[in-house]
């Protein structure tokens, strides 16, 4: 299992503070408009989620093959 941030981008409201927090570089905000995850860089280490003021970050666990 691996651990990974996830978020509903119809309430981001691109303030980019997950951005600033994030060690791994793994989430960035695209053309002002919605955050994105990078899952292959995301450890799960939920910053972004306790950074977010829109509160819409969570972290999931997901299946890895391999
Ligand atoms: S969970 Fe951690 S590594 Fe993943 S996007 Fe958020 S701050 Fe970055
Ligand atoms: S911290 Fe939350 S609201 Fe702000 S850009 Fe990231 S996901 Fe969107």
């Amino acid at each position: 299992m691996k651990k990974i941030a996830t978020l509903s981008t119809k309430d981001c409201v691109s303030c980019g503070c997950c951005e600033k927090v994030c060690p791994k570089k793994a989430i960035t905000v695209y053309n002002g408009m919605y955050a994105k995850v990078d899952e292959p860089l995301c450890i799960g280490c939920g910053i972004c989620a306790k950074a977010c003021p829109a509160d819409i970050i969570s972290i999931k666990e997901v299946d890895t093959l391999g």
